[in-house]
């Protein structure tokens, strides 16, 4: 997506993925290496001027790697700060941004320990590499302090006490190399078994502002540049910092028809120094993720404003192969839509 967003602005591109079925290798050349092979690192780094990820896991070895060679935006301090569920949490500490409680676990003794500190339930994740609900475990009952300790114990964790909340919402800001920032509406999202489901922009939703400025903190923290998106969960009406992810990301999705210039061109835009664009909304829009499977294409195909995207990967089950974005001039046929939708 960030290529397709590119080449209308006459930029040329140079894939590095270590996937056989790369869904970008249709777009362009692609360079098929693992992410620790210094030896394609160094090829890819001495054939592009600017390079850029959208994978948080890349190690901070290789993105720093190329950041010697070439410039690397966003840089790797940045990518480095999402990558630990608990360093992540502590920088939001440092910055002010209020967090859901939560311990650090790496050993049994620490989980019996975390459950009597934040009570049940509460969720355990791997502290690195998670994505998507995998590497997660809810406690809900002592009984299942042993399948959680399992299936994750052998990976360092985090334990969460499990937010009754509201809402989840993000906010995706965009930073330029001079420090000019943009940002887009407020969106609420909706997950299912931890992947999202739905994500939509609301206009004025009075969170928007303090969103924006837990964006920015992190953002100016660690000398941003890009798309960055920021999780949280609304609770008692206010936000609670989940996670941040150091690229464009799946809340976005809608913005390519939703918004007057997409997340990824507004990402390209940034790491490659021209001016931002605006992030005003075009309608009214709503979008949904195929996850696993495209069974209601059919019926969705058939409905009028409805924008598909399918990112040539192979079904499985819980994969997202691709998303829709619903577009409406007025909020009322938005709603319309919708109830066809998923009638
Ligand atoms: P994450 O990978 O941390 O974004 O978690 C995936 C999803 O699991 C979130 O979007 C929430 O729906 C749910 N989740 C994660 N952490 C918590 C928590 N502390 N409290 C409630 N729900 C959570």
């Amino acid at each position: 997506m960030l290529a397709l967003a590119g080449y209308p602005l006459g930029f040329e591109f140079l894939f590095l993925d270590p996937a056989t079925d790369a869904c970008a290798s249709s777009l362009g050349e692609q360079i098929r290496a693992d992410y620790s092979d210094e030896k394609a690192l160094a090829e890819f780094c001495g054939r592009v001027d600017v390079a850029t990820y959208e994978f948080e896991n890349v190690p901070v070895a290789s993105a720093e790697f190329v950041a010697a060679r070439v410039p690397l935006r966003p840089h790797p301090p940045a990518l480095l700060a999402g990558q630990d569920r608990i360093s992540e949490k502590k920088l939001f500490e440092r910055l002010g941004i209020a967090v859901p409680p939560y311990a650090a676990v790496s050993s049994r003794n620490d989980l019996i320990a975390a459950v009597e500190q934040l009570g049940l339930p509460l969720i355990l994740k791997t502290r690195r590499l998670g994505y998507d609900g995998k590497g997660q475990a809810r406690i809900r009952q002592i009984a299942d302090i042993e399948i959680a300790w399992k299936q994750l114990g052998e990976h360092p964790l985090i334990a969460e006490a499990l937010v009754p909340f509201e809402r989840e919402v993000s906010c995706i800001g965009v930073r330029g190399i001079d420090g000019q920032l943009a940002f887009y509406p407020l969106i609420e999202n909706v997950h299912r078994n931890g992947i999202l489901h739905t994500s939509r922009p609301v206009l004025d939703d009075p969170l928007h502002e303090p969103a924006t400025h837990s964006v920015k903190a992190v953002m100016e923290h660690v000398g941003y540049v890009g798309v960055m998106a920021f999780e949280f969960f609304v609770a008692d009406g206010r936000l609670l910092g989940n996670e941040i992810a150091p690229r464009v990301h799946n809340s976005g999705h809608w913005t390519i028809e939703g918004a007057q210039t997409s997340q990824f061109e507004n990402h390209l835009r940034a790491i490659s120094g021209l001016p931002l664009g605006s992030t005003a909304l075009r309608g009214n829009s709503l979008m949904v993720n195929f996850i696993g499977d495209t069974q209601s294409l059919g019926t969705l195909a058939a409905k009028r404003n409805l924008h598909i995207h399918l990112y040539g990967k192979t079904p499985k089950p819980l994969r997202k192969i691709g998303h829709a974005t619903l577009l409406a001039e007025s909020a009322a046929e938005l709603g319309e839509l919708e109830k066809l939708l998923f009638a």
